[in-house]
């Protein structure tokens, strides 16, 4: 679903990413894992377009992320096309950023009605089924600020899947959460991938990443040094950064 060919990114000449080359299957799901400033954040990032790349493609479902290939010549896409190529890519991020002002449901039916032109009957109507399978289906009228850190990542979570996304893509979505809600958190993520949502998650949860991952990348200082099975990668690592990354986890 996700196929990333030697990506590079620099920010005023530090370049952060170094040529990643990554695969996601449909249905997988893949935990990065990588010291701070490794490029996790920036990689996500790339791959829904919040960052122009300065090399390299992505494709999502064979969709070129940001440009159009015209006989071998890349031209960059419109922000409206963007737009539209991000809609498929559900995003979760530490920071919840629910609006505010608005309920639960109200947040979680405004993009499906506004951007999708869904009818407000149907999306209401998804909106609470997806309330339900984040635990939260007593929740609907209620506002972000009356809802625990860990109740509002699965609002959060509800609002991307409205959308109907074929990828969602987590930053950290539990490291701005008290450790007892981290739990309820993962519980949804765990649940989302045995539904076969394919998904890429940035966490230091080593726990979520060794029994829901189905492959582990670690990378650091810009270049992916190993990736394979939980098992492996963190039951056996091969490279000594990542050694000494998982030394400093545990
Ligand atoms: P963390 O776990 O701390 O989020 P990370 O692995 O996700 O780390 P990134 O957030 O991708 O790493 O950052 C990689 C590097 O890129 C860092 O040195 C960061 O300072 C730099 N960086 C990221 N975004 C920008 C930006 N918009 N402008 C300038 N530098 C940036």
């Amino acid at each position: 679903l996700v196929h990333a060919v030697n990506v590079t990114k620099a920010f005023h000449g530090n370049e952060v990413l170094k040529g990643i080359d990554m695969d996601v299957a449909r249905g997988e799901v893949v935990v990065l894992l990588g010291p701070s400033g490794s490029g996790k954040t920036t990689f996500l990032r790339c791959i829904n377009q919040l960052e122009t790349i300065d090399g390299g493609r992505i494709w999502v479902d064979g969709d070129l992320m940001g440009y159009e290939d015209r006989g071998g010549v890349l031209h960059h896409l419109t922000d409206k096309q963007i737009a539209g190529q991000r809609r498929e890519i559900g995003m979760c991020f530490q920071r919840f950023n629910l609006f505010p002002h608005k309920t639960v449901l109200e947040n979680i039916i405004e993009a499906p009605t506004q951007v999708k032109g869904v009818s407000k009957a149907e999306a209401t109507a998804r909106a609470l089924e997806l309330l339900e399978q984040v635990g939260l289906s007593d929740k609907p009228a209620a506002y972000p600020s009356q809802l625990s850190g860990g109740q509002q990542q699965r609002v959060a979570i509800a609002r991307a899947l409205a959308m109907d996304p074929k990828l969602m893509l987590f930053d950290e979505p539990t490291s701005a959460l008290d450790p007892e809600l981290v739990g309820e958190v993962l519980k949804v993520m765990r649940d989302l991938a045995e539904g076969g949502m394919t998904m890429i998650v940035v966490t230091h949860e080593m726990g979520f990443a060794r029994e829901v991952a189905d492959r582990v990348v670690f990378m650091d200082a810009g270049v992916v040094v190993e990736q394979g099975p939980p098992s492996e990668v963190i039951g056996n690592p091969q490279h000594a950064r990542t050694r000494a990354f998982l030394s400093r986890m545990r």
